[in-house]
């Protein structure tokens, strides 16, 4: 079984090096050595969140783990076939459940049969996924290459209390050519609409957050408020979302005790403003997490307007375990992606 070494220290130092590991192991058979987990990390090593995101690898291939204990910051994965399946994982604490999704996935594709896959966790979390833009940004944009999942949220998780609980459906990848990836073209008369979470918090702090949207400087064609009832905790996030030739762009920024509301709206105004004003496809977040589904089908192209270190990491991490190229194109203010074979 070959071997590949990574230094979960290098670029970003995140947990992203060792989701993307995971995934390419259990999809390369290639045996995983992983040193310095999250080195860069506040708290470094492997945390709940991460531990969760090793045995869900470990059971969709019947792979084996060593040194998979809070805080390791060494991890030894072995992989066996990857088979599809109905497969729940719960990771007791307020942990991200779209980064364990964003471990499987990838592999789940290549799974002979059908999957499901429900994950109990945080469903709304700062520097992570949300739910909605996985549901409206992130399946879209890969579906366009025949990576076909479908998603649905069951309950609402918001950090810290978390107790969320999501469920995808994914379909195994079709042999037969597929499109590739090909997202460089900026949306087409972008909508900007707004969807503002408050969960076990008063009303108030939605309707003077719009408020504040409204004088953003952003035309914003409408506004939603969805006030959650069956949080465990209480939770606000606002969503920007940026809709333009079927597809979605959902921008967030996440409200915390003591944060003002003002911060919130400005980071998101902020995130929104930077691409739109770029006519990129792809915003930072989609950029990143887009590598690894081009790099599966070794093809496959996309503009963005932030090139950030997660990028650029995950590129580094993906090259250890397959045969690919990614070229980096500055046009502009802005940077094509692009993946070839080696
Ligand atoms: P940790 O080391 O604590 O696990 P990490 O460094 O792995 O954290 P990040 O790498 O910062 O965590 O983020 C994980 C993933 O979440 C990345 O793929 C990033 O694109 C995605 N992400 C973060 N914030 C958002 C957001 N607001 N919208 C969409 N995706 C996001």
């Amino acid at each position: 079984m070959e071997t590949a070494f990574i230094d979960g220290s290098m670029g970003e130092g995140g947990g992203q090096i060792l989701r993307t590991s995971l995934a390419l192991s259990c999809i390369t058979g290639k045996h995983l050595h992983i040193e310095n987990i999250r080195a860069a990390r506040r708290k470094p090593g492997l945390a709940k969140q991460h531990l969760s995101c090793v045995r869900a690898a470990c059971q969709i291939c019947d792979g084996h783990a060593e040194g998979a204990t809070l805080g390791s910051m060494v991890l030894d994965f072995r992989p066996g076939h990857i088979r599809g399946g109905d497969f729940s994982f719960d990771i007791g604490s307020a942990g991200s459940a779209s980064l364990v999704v964003q471990t499987v996935l990838p592999a789940l594709f290549s799974a002979d049969k059908p999957s499901t896959v429900t994950v109990k966790g945080g469903t709304h979390n700062p520097w992570a996924p949300p739910f909605d833009f996985l549901r409206e940004t992130f399946l879209p944009a890969i579906a366009t290459a025949g990576f076909q999942a479908d998603c649905r949220l069951i309950k609402h998780g918001f950090f810290p209390a978390g107790g969320g609980k999501i469920s995808f459906t994914i379909q195994p990848r079709q042999a037969t050519p597929n499109e590739p990836i090909d997202l460089c073209k900026p949306l087409e008369k972008p909508d900007v609409r707004t969807r503002i979470y408050t969960a076990r918090l008063p009303a108030h702090i939605a309707h003077r957050q719009e408020k504040l949207l409204c004088q953003s400087g952003l035309r914003i064609k409408n506004f939603e408020h969805v006030d959650v009832t069956d949080s465990d905790g209480p939770g606000n996030c606002i969503m920007l979302r940026i809709c333009g030739n079927h597809r979605t762009i959902v921008s967030t920024a996440f409200g915390a005790k003591g944060k003002p509301s003002e911060k919130v709206v400005r980071e998101v105004v902020n995130l929104t403003q930077a691409f739109l004003s770029s006519s990129a496809a792809a915003d930072r977040f989609l950029a990143d997490q887009l590598l690894i589904y081009m790099a599966t089908s070794k093809t496959g192209s996309y503009t963005t307007n932030d090139l950030s270190t997660h990028l650029t990491t995950n590129i580094e991490t993906i090259k250890k375990f397959l045969p690919v190229n990614f070229n980096i194109e500055q046009q502009n203010q802005i940077h094509r992606i692009s993946c070839e074979p080696e």
